[in-house]
């Protein structure tokens, strides 16, 4: 981020801007929203501008703009559309110690104007360092769209209200209030009553949230998906926005983290294949301290929380502690691997049922009934397996499989750093070898790639793709 977006209090600041056309017009249109007082230098102003300065908006002066215009300005805007002249105030304004923004010139300049949806006190500022005005527009489209335009006037209001809703302890309780007046009671009280339903709303609402009783702590079991931020449930991300506390595991993408609530407390229990982890007592004594204490815990967990996510043990913790809980389904890794590589889980003709597998369970390297895995047509995901290739090439191949049943490891699954390496039971070990994959793996045992319009085939390993892929029949 070269562009650090901060909001700067204008009020009674000066603010000068050279130029008098369309430029400085559109300028000048964001600037008059502040409080800011604007001297305009311009020796063929536009109409409007004209018309500004005769309401007193803003001072016009009309000549061109000249050394010591800048001093004591906060701002100053070079908006000639001239880029000698433009480069001209530059220079002066910035020996006059302001800050200078020449339009369209992002290197001369040193802040930039956002774009704003302004529905004041709410204000928004979207930038994309110069790289995609097109971008920032769309996204300025929608948020208009999706945002009332009450919202500027409840949020007046509540700004008035905020001494008196002190009333209430900080943290949960004043937050589920003003939320409560936000989303629910203060829209709805405007749709019927108008502005002073809204005052009268808000005191209602403050004696009913001063007298009711503290809610107790839950715990949340939320599903993750795979990485994608896309392929979280709308619950999901409804729960993150509320969380009080989260406890993630290391699988869970940083995008994904990034939708916490931001004053969430954040903890990390991370544990990698073989390497340290926090162990899952700890876990459960986390969950509980928090909520005993009335906080609200989404446990975020890779994928489902109920495929190799150790969810009985929390859930039978959570009920010896008397906690309540809710279970929130995510989509599970063998379901992004199957949609990266253009392929279904089950298929009519070629397999009827598939399998969940692990490769590494408590005791190391996991048995499995590996008589009927090595039987033709069968699909299995294994989950947690890379490490434990040869092992699995070992008991299936001593069962009779297929040397060339296809394999196909997926790295990353959903995210943008996705890899695919085609391989077969005869040379998997090897070729996960050569891929030496760092992120999470998932082997998808009778699946290869299929080589269609939509699978993203440019990221498989080179090499390891046959030109012609059929699936396993
Ligand atoms: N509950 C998770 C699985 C946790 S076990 C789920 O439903 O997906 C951790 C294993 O899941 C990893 O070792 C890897 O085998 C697999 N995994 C998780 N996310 C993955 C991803 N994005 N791509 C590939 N494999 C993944």
């Amino acid at each position: 981020m070269r562009h650090f977006p901060i909001f700067l209090d204008l009020r009674g600041r000066r603010v000068v801007l050279a130029g008098g056309g369309e430029a400085a017009l559109a300028k000048l249109r964001l600037i008059l929203k502040s409080e800011a007082r604007v001297t305009v230098f311009a020796t063929d102003p536009a109409p409007e501008i004209v018309a500004w300065d005769a309401e007193r908006r803003l001072r016009l002066v009309k000549r061109t703009f000249g050394p010591g215009d800048a001093l004591c300005a906060s701002l100053a805007y070079a908006a000639s559309e001239d880029e000698a002249e433009d480069a001209r105030v530059a220079t002066l304004a910035r020996a006059d110690g302001a800050l200078i923004n020449i339009v369209d010139n992002l290197e001369g300049s040193a802040f930039i104007t956002p774009a704003i949806v302004d529905r004041d006190p709410v204000t928004i500022a979207i930038g994309t360092e110069g790289a995609a005005p097109v971008l920032a527009r769309r996204i300025k489209a929608d948020l208009e769209a999706q945002l009332p335009a009450s919202l500027g006037l409840l949020a007046r209001i509540g700004q008035g209200f905020r001494t008196a809703a002190n009333a209430l302890p900080m943290g949960r309780k004043r937050r589920d209030f003003w939320s409560d007046f936000y989303f629910k009671k203060g829209p709805e009280a405007l749709a019927k009553e108008g502005k002073q339903g809204v005052e009268l709303a808000l005191g209602d609402l403050l004696i009913d949230h001063l007298h009711c009783e503290e809610t107790p702590g839950r715990v949340d079991l939320v599903g993750a998906g795979p990485g994608d931020p896309d392929l979280l449930t709308l619950k999901a991300r409804k729960l993150l926005d509320q969380a009080d506390v989260v406890i993630y595991d290391r699988l869970v993408s940083p995008e994904i983290l990034e939708l916490a609530r931001r004053e969430a407390t954040m903890v990390n229990v991370g544990k990698k294949g073989f390497g340290p982890s926090t162990k899952q007592d700890d876990i459960a004594a986390a969950m509980i301290a928090h909520a005993s204490q009335g906080a609200h815990v989404v446990r975020l967990k890779s994928g489902d929380p109920g495929v190799y996510g150790r969810l009985d043990e929390e859930i039978d913790a959570l009920d010896a502690a008397g906690i309540d809980w809710s279970i929130v389904p995510g989509i599970t890794a063998a379901n992004a691997a199957s949609a990266q590589i253009g392929q279904s889980l089950t298929k009519r003709g070629r397999n009827g049922a598939m399998r969940f597998l692990t490769g590494h369970d408590v005791k190391g390297f996991a048995e499995q009934d590996w008589r009927s895995l090595a039987k033709p047509g069968q699909v299995a995901a294994i989950y947690m397996g890379a490490k434990g290739a040869r092992f699995l090439q070992g008991r299936l191949m001593m069962h009779g499989i297929a040397p060339d049943t296809p394999v196909t490891a997926v790295e990353n699954a959903s995210r943008t750093d996705a890899r695919i390496i085609a391989s077969t039971i005869a040379t998997l070990p090897m070729d996960l070898d050569d891929a030496a994959p760092d992120g999470p793996v998932i082997l998808m045992l009778g699946l290869a790639p299929r080589a269609a319009a939509g699978v993203d085939l440019r990221r498989a390993v080179a090499g390891q793709v046959p030109t012609l892929q059929e699936e396993f029949a």
